[in-house]
């Protein structure tokens, strides 16, 4: 059978959030053997979340973490919690015997169905061109004789593994067997999540070019622009109570 993919996609409620979702399982609702895994910034899984995955007619695992408030400010890396959560929910709930790789998948993020494809085959971490990030069209690891010796990116090239989040899937098997590595909050500069946890189950000479050696552009690094909701009214004048 194909290996599983798990998605790893952390959420918090926003105007856009459903619609995000929405978006985000309808690309995913096309891939064969994929298993989402949704990790909401809460303190408990809300209603919404849950009706929509019921909803989606795919198979999913619904977590939840609050990202304490210290760490809520500008400059500090986002859903650090919810991504090792998943992590840990992956240790516990997967083993030796299962066949899967692991990607994360932030909600506003644009997907293409070939990039699942492209991940499926991944061994160890894999690794491809991400568009629409680090000020430049794309950001992409520089590949030679099928290894990665370096990286082409518009921010911080000194970065370890100059790759944004959306850059990278790891096989179940590393996540497994590597149960200590993690998203790190301490001592973690911004942007360096990726290569913070990278480092503790890599190095670069092994990374797997994918998407014909790092030269096609399967996943877009959209951010979703924020609704202007200045026409609401104060106290509620519609006669029924409809969830956006
Ligand atoms: N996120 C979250 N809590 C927050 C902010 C963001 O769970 O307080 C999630 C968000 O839904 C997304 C991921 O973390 O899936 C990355 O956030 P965002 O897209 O805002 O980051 P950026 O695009 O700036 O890298
Ligand atoms: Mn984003």
């Amino acid at each position: 059978a194909l290996p599983v993919i798990y998605a790893i996609t952390p959420t918090y409620n926003r105007p856009v959030q459903k619609a995000e979702l929405t978006r985000l399982g309808n690309t995913f609702r096309q891939v064969p053997r994929f298993h989402w895994i949704i990790v909401e910034d809460s303190n408990m899984r809300t209603e919404l979340v849950a009706r929509f995955l019921a909803r989606s007619g795919m198979p999913y695992t619904h977590l939840n973490i609050f990202t304490p408030r210290r760490f809520k400010r500008t400059g500090m890396p986002r859903a650090t919690e919810q991504r090792n959560t998943a992590l840990s929910w992956l240790r516990s709930h997967r083993s030796r015997k299962d066949v899967g790789v692991v990607f994360f998948a932030d909600d506003d993020n644009t997907y293409s169905l070939e990039l699942f494809e492209e991940m499926r085959s991944t061994r160890g971490v894999s690794v491809w061109p991400v568009g629409l990030v680090s000020g430049r069209q794309y950001e992409r690891p520089v590949v030679e004789k099928g290894k990665v010796v370096g990286w082409y990116t518009g921010w911080r090239p000194d970065r370890p593994f100059a790759i944004d989040m959306a850059g990278f899937a790891v096989n179940l098997q590393v996540v497994l067997g590597s149960p200590r590595a993690v998203f790190k909050r301490r001592g973690s500069q911004p942007g360096m999540q990726e290569s913070d946890f990278l480092k503790q189950i890599t190095k670069v000479g092994d990374l797997e070019p994918k998407a014909n050696n790092c030269t096609r552009v399967l996943v877009w690094h959209t951010r979703t622009e924020k609704v202007n909701l200045g026409n609401e009214p104060k106290h509620r004048q519609d006669s029924v109570v409809i969830e956006v």
